[in-house]
């Protein structure tokens, strides 16, 4: 039966006297694991660009001090209340988890209950984290365009970011399920990634991120999955077809919105604002079951581009803030030696 040790290794962000934001592995004990029912021992983890920000203070994103960054989990039960039992294989992710509330990169986790989410049959630790909250995202985000009508075979669909976490696992979803995705990257060596993934064409980041001054262009998707925001967003929403919509998630290219109401008012457009955070637990249970059916993403395996342990962190930290990741960066927590 496992059990919480009387110490283990954290990767902890924290402030020093003189107000500067350190990170280094250490010690932890139980007691200094956060409030919860339920203990987790986590086997895996994921580098998320919103861990990145929240070991930054430019970040804004860490809510306390010290902090253990890593807003998703994956590992077994140590301790929880009837129906998770010891030994039951779960996840986390979302909510406070790594921002508020000490999250996943630390052998162990405590969390509450409504937070849990049982790893459906078919889905194991690793692969959970290798679609992680990237890969929930781009899920939700298919879901919603689904959701307003979207369906294969009614042109092409438009994903932005796709190098990264969102945008690959978008591409792999969107293709496994027959509709014609369109990559959009900075990086012209991730060519071949996306075209594996099942993108049946991949275009510069140049041709959907640059300023215009008109406010309605040539109508070209038929959706869009956009995790890049800024100019980006702006270029989408002036090039979806008549009454198609995008689902925005994110904004590593810029949080502002430079657009105006004509894509919405004279196109029918739709903004989808897609959320994991506080998505309610029920709605993400239903939908990490479809992640291993109708939802499951192409090309997993290809999507995970290193894995590291909690002291090989801060590089891969740096590197995704950087915007030089492709793909996913696995943490490998413990049990894995
Ligand atoms: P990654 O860093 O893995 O991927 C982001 C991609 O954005 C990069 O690979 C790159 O793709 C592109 N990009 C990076 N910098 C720029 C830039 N300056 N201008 C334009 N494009 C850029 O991050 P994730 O996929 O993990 O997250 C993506 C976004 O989604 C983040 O903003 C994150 O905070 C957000 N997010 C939101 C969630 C939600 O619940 N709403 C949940 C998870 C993530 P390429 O080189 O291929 O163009």
């Amino acid at each position: 039966m496992p059990h919480v040790p009387d110490t283990f290794t954290a990767f902890v962000v924290d402030k020093t006297g003189d107000d500067k934001v350190i990170r280094e592995c250490r010690r932890f004990a139980a007691a200094d694991l956060g409030p919860g029912e339920v203990t987790v021992r986590v086997a895996w983890s994921g580098v998320n660009y919103k861990d990145a920000l929240a070991s930054t203070e430019a970040g804004k994103v860490a809510r306390r001090y010290p902090l253990v960054p890593g807003i998703d989990l994956a590992g077994e039960v140590v301790d929880g209340p009837a129906g998770l039992a010891p030994g039951t294989q779960v996840l986390a992710h979302g909510y406070d988890l790594g921002v508020a509330h000490h999250g996943g990169f630390s052998e162990y986790a405590r969390v509450p209950a409504d937070w849990i989410v049982p790893l459906p049959a078919g889905l194991d630790a690793r692969t959970a984290m290798t679609i992680g909250t990237a890969g929930f995202t781009a899920a939700l985000s298919v879901h919603l365009l689904e959701q307003r009508g979207l369906r294969p075979g009614t042109g092409p669909v438009l994903v932005t970011g796709a190098s990264g976490g969102v945008g690959g696992v978008a591409v792999g979803i969107l293709a496994a399920r027959g509709y014609e995705v369109v990559a959009s990257s900075g990086k012209p060596e991730a060519a071949a990634y996306l075209k594996g993934l099942g993108a049946a064409e991949v275009i510069a980041r140049a041709e959907t991120g640059g300023q215009s001054s008109r406010p309605l262009e040539r109508e070209r998707w038929a959706g869009a999955v956009d995790c890049v925001g800024g100019e980006t967003l702006a270029y989408v929403l002036r090039t979806l077809r008549y009454g198609a919509a995008v689902a925005a998630s994110g904004n590593t290219g810029g949080a502002q919105l430079p657009t105006s109401v004509f894509p919405f008012i004279l196109r029918g457009a739709a903004l989808l604002g897609v959320d994991s955070v506080r998505c309610p637990v029920e709605d993400r249970r239903a939908l990490w079951r479809r992640m291993t059916g109708d939802l499951r993403p192409n090309g997993l395996d290809t999507t995970v581009t290193d894995v590291v342990g909690l002291a090989g962190l801060e590089p891969e930290l740096d590197a995704i803030l950087a915007g030089r990741k492709r793909g996913r960066t696995l943490v490998a927590v413990s049990g894995q030696e």
